[in-house]
């Protein structure tokens, strides 16, 4: 018996399928549920990605069979639209990838916690999904242990430089007067974006979604948090390239047109 959320499913066959949780322990566990054709909606929709359940399994031959699921929350509004579910998709490929593959995360972890509340935000629509998406992929890091160092320029030690490079590998700022010439895979940043990466990092739960940030300033974070991710787990996750897809063919999305695009006087990359 552990609680956790449905990060993908996959068909087995004709009357089964896998699904994949993301349980309240951090591991990413497969169950397979059997008939989950012939379920009824209430059982189906407790099984389905995004359903945060009591799930109740036996084990037999090193594989995990569902006995019965009781839902806590099922984040079904995430379908009313195809944006918010594509970037939803993406976050589940993210924990299922990085928690799997690459990580043991401790008992202090909270990825779960963090999935769950960007999901409530995202679902309620309360908070853009051009913040959350930087959000959720630097503060994954932090819970997996790879959080970046923010603390100051790595030269000379300034707190808060008003330009700042973000270097995407070393995972660290420099500022202005230090960034080296020919620094490949950084971003050029001004103040206020580091701020808020800074928040991204360190702030406790009850603030983490609570700041402003202004859209340039929110694009070129958010560049720094997927390059970042891309570099240090080795991912490159479809359903970003689909996030992205929708994003373009949507003209009514919060992220569109210039917004996307920092503007070469207060962000870019070199
Ligand atoms: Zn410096």
């Amino acid at each position: 018996m552990f609680q956790g959320l449905v990060v993908a499913e996959r068909n087995a066959g004709d009357r089964g399928k896998f699904i994949d949780i993301f349980t309240d322990r951090n591991t990413v566990q497969e169950v397979y549920v059997r008939g989950a054709k012939k379920m009824s909606s209430a059982g189906t929709s407790t099984t389905q990605q995004f359903s945060y359940a009591r799930f109740s399994v036996n084990r037999r031959q090193e594989r995990l069979y569902l006995d019965s699921a009781e839902p806590v929350r099922l984040f079904y509004r995430l379908r009313e639209s195809l944006s918010r579910l594509s970037l939803a998709m993406y976050f589940a490929e993210l924990i299922r990838l990085s928690v799997r593959e690459y990580q043991n995360p401790g008992e202090q972890c909270e990825a779960l916690r963090l999935m769950l509340n960007t999901l409530h935000f995202l679902e309620n629509g309360e908070r853009d999904e051009a913040m959350l998406k930087p959000l959720f992929e630097l503060r994954l890091m932090t819970e997996l242990g790879m959080m970046p160092d923010l603390l100051a320029c790595r030269s000379c030690g300034e707190f808060l430089p008003e330009r700042l490079c973000f270097s995407v590998e070393e995972g660290c700022f420099y500022c202005a007067s230090c960034r080296k010439s020919q620094m490949k895979n950084s971003i050029l940043l001004r103040a206020p974006a580091l701020q808020a990466m800074r928040h991204m990092v360190f702030a406790e739960y009850d603030r983490l979604f609570h700041f402003h940030l202004g859209a340039n300033h929110l694009a070129a974070v958010s560049m720094c948090t997927e390059r970042f991710v891309q570099y240090h787990l080795g991912l490159r996750i479809k359903a970003l390239d689909f996030y992205y897809h929708i994003q373009a063919a949507s003209p009514t999305s919060s992220q569109k047109g210039e917004s996307h695009e920092p503007t070469s006087s207060d962000a870019g990359i070199s």
